[in-house]
């Protein structure tokens, strides 16, 4: 894991090494580079003991040619504003390239909620909707759950939006539950995308998924309910996992399941009977055909780039690999399929989310899931089609030449005002 690497000048480089395969004036790709603003607050709540704390937060609204704003809320004590910069660009990029009509935007909250009560969280969150309600809304920016958030925040944001502005609009944020408007496979969604892309790019390698083995680094929404996809999709078997707190292995496989029960019940994946402890980096470099990364950014740097020896990445986390690391895979031929299309599933369920809450008209799992494959499985399609046509160094260039292509063409057809 690398601390120094800033990640938005990681999605800066991103953006850079596309731009020089495409024909989009330098004076765009700069726009294109920035956020249009940054809300930077300080929120105080009441703790319990009647103590007063204050918080750091921050909303990011990277780019709004293609439609609202839209991305999740972070609540992890590494929140700051250039990672929030950094994952409200991968957002814009991400809906580019699952095509779907919105910008892009991220907020978060600087804080490790563990140590907090849900009173608490309630109150910090309602506070947190207060300061952002002018510049959010249906039309305008929407957010969504992000690491540590969930269905009970979402419905904490919604409740508060709708209170103080006297109305029903559920589509102002997405990931409710569904009893408060949520969508019918939006839990599932992140993890489904980031095995339907591993299916993908095992077929394009002309591997078999099944028995094929599975390392997954992070035990959260999406890594816990991709290593459940991939094993009960693909028939891959999953033998190692990892959390915050260390990684366990058995190669002789881990229930996914299982596991997951086991966190739940003890907070964390380490002690899971049958497997024996590794360190997180060994997890990263075990001799495994498929590796997602579902934690953090800069999981791997460019050594363990050069330890790794899975076949397959695909990334459930955002901005799990630096770009150094990116550079030693193209390099030894391992096919990354990246973050904007791996985990695009969480994003493009929101759409469909909000697509229902405004039609007042709710879809079955199965229509959700069947549309959702379809958009994932047309992406990497064009993907592919343009890594080919173009000899693109890795998916990853080709996913911003894509996405690239289509917010610049929105931006100049759009033109500039005043
Ligand atoms: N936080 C998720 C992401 O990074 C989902 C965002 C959303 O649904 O708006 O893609």
């Amino acid at each position: 894991m690398s601390t120094d690497v800033n990640p938005f000048e990681s999605l800066q480089q991103q953006i850079d090494t596309a731009a020089a395969y495409l024909d989009v004036g330098d004076d765009v790709i700069e726009r294109l580079k920035q956020p249009e603003r940054i809300l930077e607050l300080t929120l105080s709540i009441e703790r319990d003991d009647g103590e007063i704390e204050t918080f750091r937060a921050f909303r990011s609204q990277f780019n709004g040619d293609r439609g609202p704003y839209k991305g999740g809320i972070r609540y992890h004590p590494g929140v700051n504003r250039d990672e929030v910069k950094a994952l409200s660009g991968w957002m814009v990029y991400k809906c580019a390239v699952v095509d779907i009509p919105y910008g892009g935007a991220k907020g978060g909250i600087s804080l490790n909620p563990a140590d907090y009560s849900e009173a608490e969280l309630e109150r910090l969150t309602r506070s947190f909707t207060e300061e952002i309600r002018p510049i959010i809304g249906e039309d305008r920016d929407i957010p969504a759950p992000d690491v540590n958030t969930g269905q009970r925040e979402m419905n904490w944001v919604k409740d508060t939006y709708e209170t103080l502005e006297n109305t029903t609009e559920p589509g102002v944020v997405t990931g409710k539950a569904i009893d408060s408007g949520g969508s019918e496979g939006r839990v599932e969604a992140t993890g489904r995308s980031t095995m339907l892309t591993a299916r993908e790019a095992f077929d394009y390698l002309d591997l078999d998924t099944e028995g094929a083995t599975v390392a997954v680094q992070g035990y959260g929404n999406a890594g816990s309910i991709a290593a459940r996809l991939v094993e009960s999709e693909l028939d891959m078997t999953v033998v190692a996992v990892s959390d915050s707190s260390g990684a366990v292995y058995n190669p002789e496989g881990i229930d996914a399941t299982a596991v997951k029960r086991h966190k739940n019940e003890t907070g964390s994946v380490t002690g899971f009977e049958g497997a024996e402890a590794v360190s997180s980096d060994e997890l990263l470099t075990l001799d495994v055909d498929l590796l997602i990364p579902a934690a953090l950014e800069n999981a791997i740097d460019e050594r363990l780039a050069r330890d790794l020896s899975a076949d397959v990445i695909s990334e459930a986390a955002n901005g799990p690999l630096t770009p150094a690391a990116d550079e030693v895979l193209a390099d030894r031929d391992v096919l990354v399929v990246p973050d904007i299309l791996a985990n695009a599933g969480g994003v493009t369920v929101s759409y469909f989310e909000w697509v229902q809450n405004r039609q007042r008209f709710y879809w079955s799992e199965e229509r959700v899931n069947e549309e959702l494959e379809t958009l994932v499985v047309d992406a990497f399609d064009e993907l592919i089609d343009a890594y080919e046509r173009h000899e693109l160094p890795n998916l990853r260039t080709a996913a911003y030449v894509v996405a690239i292509r289509r917010v610049a063409d929105a931006y100049e057809e759009g033109g500039t005002w005043p």
